[in-house]
This record gives structure tokens, C-alpha cells and sequence, in this order.
């Protein structure tokens, strides 16, 4: 359970400044107008009791301000993950019902892992580095398909492993 804290934590670490400041100016800014300057400038029956007004500014600048770090997130996360940071941001702005959300979450990209050999940013479900060309997965030598670290011999063709790994 610690672990999926701490997780948690180093994912929010990702929110860019901007929209953590954003964020907070959004909040302010709402509990002046809704409690500052409506009871002083809005007369009559429609404007509700001050606890209430308290409690729908408090909670509407809370959801607003979770909204835009989420929108921060979404543009850290997608620029790590090597996905289109802008067109990502944008969609879960504009597509309205938290649809742009639920589909960053649903469609977004494994992260990148660094390489072992060169250490450039690659896809975690790649089998050799763009970069550099160093295997990331064990391969058979003979035909080529990937294998685990502690097969004997290859599954598809039949030829030894660790004769081949030893030479
Ligand atoms: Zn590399
Ligand atoms: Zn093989």
C-alpha cells in the first residue's frame, strides 16, 4: 500500500509548475468572486444563504483546480510517454464529459524506459535500441525470435541457447 502511495506521489511530481500556479490563482480567484464580491454586488432571493455559498465555492474551486492539474498531468505524461503532448492536452480540455480523460488514460503508451547500452528513451515493448542497435530482449541467435533469459534451448527452432549465449 506504500508503495502504490509513494507511486502516486511521483506521478503528481510530474504536474508542470504552470498548472500547479494556474491551479492555485483559479481557486483564489474563485473564492474572491463567489464570496467577496457576489454577496456585495448580487441582491435578492436568488443568492443562497453564506454557508451554502461557502460550501459551492470551496468545492466548485477544489473540482476546477483538480481539473487543471489533471490537464497539466496529462500534458507531462503523454510528452514522456513520446505521445503528441499538444494534441492530447487539447482533447481532454475540449471533449466534453471527462470523454478526452478517459480516452488519454485508455489509449496512452507504455512509458519509456532508458537503454541499458546508450541510455536514449525507447519504447518499453522494444527488442532492439533505434539508437544504438543493442538487443533489449534475449533473441534466438539462429532464427531471431525473441526467447526468456532462461530458456535452454530456443522454443520455435529447436537450437541451443546457452551454447549460443557462451560463444
Ligand atoms: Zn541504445
Ligand atoms: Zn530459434
Amino acid at each position: 500500500m506504500n508503495q502504490a502511495k509513494s507511486h502516486f506521489r511521483s506521478e503528481l511530481a510530474i504536474i508542470p509548475s504552470v498548472a500547479r500556479v494556474i491551479a492555485a490563482l483559479v481557486f483564489v480567484v474563485m473564492q474572491i468572486c463567489l464570496l467577496g464580491l457576489v454577496p456585495h454586488f448580487v441582491h435578492g432571493p436568488d443568492i443562497p444563504p453564506m454557508p451554502a455559498l461557502v460550501a459551492i465555492s470551496l468545492v466548485g474551486g477544489f473540482i476546477v483546480a483538480v481539473i487543471i492539474l489533471m490537464i497539466g498531468y496529462v500534458y507531462a505524461d503523454s510528452k514522456r510517454r513520446g505521445m503528441n503532448a499538444l494534441l492530447w492536452t487539447l482533447l481532454v480540455i475540449f471533449v466534453p464529459k471527462a470523454l478526452g480523460f478517459i480516452a488519454y488514460f485508455l489509449l496512452r503508451k507504455p512509458l519509456l524506459i532508458p537503454c541499458p547500452n546508450c541510455g536514449a528513451e525507447i519504447g518499453s515493448d522494444f527488442r532492439y535500441c533505434p539508437k544504438c542497435g543493442h538487443a533489449l530482449t534475449p533473441t534466438c541467435s539462429h532464427c531471431g525470435r525473441s526467447i526468456s533469459g532462461d530458456y535452454v534451448c530456443c522454443p520455435y527452432c529447436g537450437k541451443p541457447v546457452a551454447a549460443q549465449a557462451t560463444t
